[in-house]
């Protein structure tokens, strides 16, 4: 049998990360973790109750009152986040999410919160976590860490289409504001700042197909196991 590793795919938003992340964990049989889909089920949880989220004891309060869980769902044939007993992936996928999951993730306490989670849903490796921090604070000894970029125009449009399908009121300038913003504020944060860890490899899959990416990840994967 093959050596179980961690794989972690950092990047920019609307990269492409979770696509490659799902495709590669397909293929290797290993279990794929959405961290993205964490902050932004915290930041549901939030909105919903009306939590302050400048005040660090109403935080501490409200994370205590979180629970969070993925589920493989057999018709989507995808796992799925469950904040507190309800399926959410779908309503975090909204741009009213998207407009302040960037603050909410910047908190101290709530990266703790769920870093702790992550790193304990890795703890028997066979695993592919996407997200900004997973090569530099949340596995720093993973086997291959890949960082993925790709020009900001392709990004938009890629993004774009996919909220357009389920809100064609969605107008571009909104969706390149939000990336933007997003990578701006992630990248800036005082706590695990989204950057490439040293020894993580890049992909800039702007002119790469799907396949041709997933060809690139399995042999930089084959290298460790
Ligand atoms: O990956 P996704 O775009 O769904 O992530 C939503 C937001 O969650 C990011 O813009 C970022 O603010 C936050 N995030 C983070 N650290 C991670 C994953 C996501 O701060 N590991």
């Amino acid at each position: 049998m093959n050596k179980k590793i961690i794989i972690t795919i950092d990047g920019w938003s609307s990269c492409g990360k979770s696509t490659l992340a799902k495709q590669l964990a397909k293929e290797l049989g290993y279990v794929y973790i959405d961290s993205g889909a964490m902050y932004r089920a915290i930041t549901l949880y939030f909105l919903r109750n009306h939590i302050d989220w400048t005040d660090s004891n109403e935080v501490n309060e409200a994370l205590g009152n979180i629970s969070i869980e993925f589920e493989f769902n057999e018709k989507s044939q995808q796992s799925e986040i469950i904040l507190n007993d309800e399926n959410v992936e779908y309503v975090i996928r909204d741009l009213v999410i998207a407009e302040k999951v960037s603050d909410v993730a910047a908190i101290k306490e709530v990266r703790t919160f769920a870093v702790a989670q992550q790193q304990k849903m890795g703890d028997k490796k066979g695993v592919v976590m996407d997200g900004r921090d997973i090569g530099t604070t949340v596995f720093p000894d993973a086997e291959l860490k890949i960082f993925m970029t790709a020009d900001i125009a392709v990004r938009v449009a890629r993004r774009f289409k996919e909220m357009f399908k389920k809100n064609p009121n969605t107008t571009i300038e909104e969706v390149q504001h939000n990336l933007e913003m997003r990578d701006y504020i992630d990248s800036h944060r005082e706590v695990s700042p989204l950057r490439k860890a040293d020894d993580a490899i890049e992909i800039d899959n702007t002119h790469l197909t799907m396949p041709e990416q997933l060809d690139i990840a399995l042999k930089l994967t084959r290298k460790f196991i």
